[in-house]
């Protein structure tokens, strides 16, 4: 392997429980230089519990972490010092200002006070906070916080970069300030590792996604690879009535059929739109269902979540907010594909 392609983050085998709750059952995974992985998986699947292995708050029970050519375990301070991570809670104080946080966070990081001085001024610049470096931390709104809390895991220009559901509580404006930010420091050759619960947002940041579930890998590819992966479009019926939706469902004889009672929707992942749609409507023919609306879409990252975890993206799925799926029709491939390619 070249110099180049080394991972910059090389999961091995990672097991970790909480008592009987098993959090991670051998993970492995790696991240190349200047690459952003997305990291997914619903509620449970044992994502802060990876990244807290990774950022060294934790110890795994089993397996190994390098990160840049060091062993976590064996060398967790020098590790430390290459990482930064920014959670989804702003960890600043709030009672000085933004600047003053900053700076106190590079005498932590041991910087001379020429450095201190210049890579505060620069950040402040760069995430658009000169007027409001010099207010209190208390007074910022949520996208400032979250900005001063990323400049801060950003002040010993780490080469690697955890962040924790980096927007989750934004508005759309900020959010969109927060990845242009981090596609920056993409391009810079840093490497992140993300997780996030917005399926735009990962769809549009990561390089590489890697799926978990009940702390194991499930898939894994890029965005463009998971979404082919799934079928190239989707077929959505809405039912017109509650009482024929049972009827519909059984009607549907498609493998990869997935079906939300609340919602009377029928999706199905199709290669062959048109061909399959036809094929859905003649199987409802002498059945009385009565279609209210009916559509084809390419597949998004929502589709491709779904499809393999059986779950709904928890937040800014294109669907509604709507988690009360039938799980008894869900698409169940889990392991199938296994992430291996
Ligand atoms: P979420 O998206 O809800 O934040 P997650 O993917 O980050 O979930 P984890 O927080 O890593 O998942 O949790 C993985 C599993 O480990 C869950 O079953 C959780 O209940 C359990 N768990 C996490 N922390 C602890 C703990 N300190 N003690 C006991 N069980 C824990």
């Amino acid at each position: 392997m070249s110099e180049m392609s080394k991972p910059v983050i090389k999961v091995e085998n990672v097991h970790k429980s909480y008592g009987k709750v098993e959090a991670l059952n051998g993970i492995s995974l790696s991240i190349e230089k200047g690459m952003v992985l997305g990291l997914l998986g619903p509620n449970g699947a044992g994502k802060t519990t990876l990244i807290k292995i990774l950022t060294t708050l934790i110890r795994p029970d089993k397996g190994s972490v390098q990160i840049n050519g060091i062993d976590l375990q064996k060398d967790p301070d020098k590790v430390r010092s290459m990482i930064g991570l920014t959670g989804q809670y702003a960890a600043v104080d709030e009672y000085l200002t933004g600047k003053e946080n900053l700076e106190m966070i590079g005498r932590l990081y041991r910087l001379s006070s020429k450095d201190v001085h210049n890579r505060v001024d620069e950040l402040l610049e760069r995430f658009d906070l000169v007027k409001a470096g010099k207010r209190p931390v208390k007074t910022y709104s949520g996208g400032m916080r979250r900005r001063i809390d990323l400049a801060m895991s950003l002040i010993a220009s780490p080469p690697v970069l955890f962040l924790d559901e980096p927007t989750t509580g934004l508005d759309p404006r900020s959010r969109l300030t927060l990845w242009e930010v981090i596609k920056d420091l993409a391009a810079t050759n840093v490497t992140v590792l993300l997780t996030t619960q917005y399926m735009d947002e990962a769809d549009h940041l990561s390089d590489q996604i890697v799926v978990i579930d009940q702390g194991k890998v499930i898939e894994e590819g890029t965005p463009a690879e998971l979404k082919s992966r799934i079928g190239s479009e989707n077929i959505e019926l809405i039912i017109s009535e509650k009482s024929s939706f049972s009827k519909a469902s059984k009607a549907v004889k498609f493998k990869n059929a997935y079906f939300d009672a609340k919602r009377r929707s029928i999706r199905v992942p199709t290669t062959d739109g048109a061909d399959d749609l036809k094929k859905v409507l003649q199987s409802f023919e002498g059945a009385n269902v009565k279609v209210e609306s009916l559509s084809l879409d390419r597949p998004t990252l929502d589709d491709v979540f779904l499809s393999i975890t059986g779950h709904e993206t928890i937040k800014n799925n294109n669907h509604g907010n709507n988690h009360d799926v039938d799980n008894n029709n869900k698409n169940n491939n889990n392991g199938k594909n296994n992430g291996k390619k």
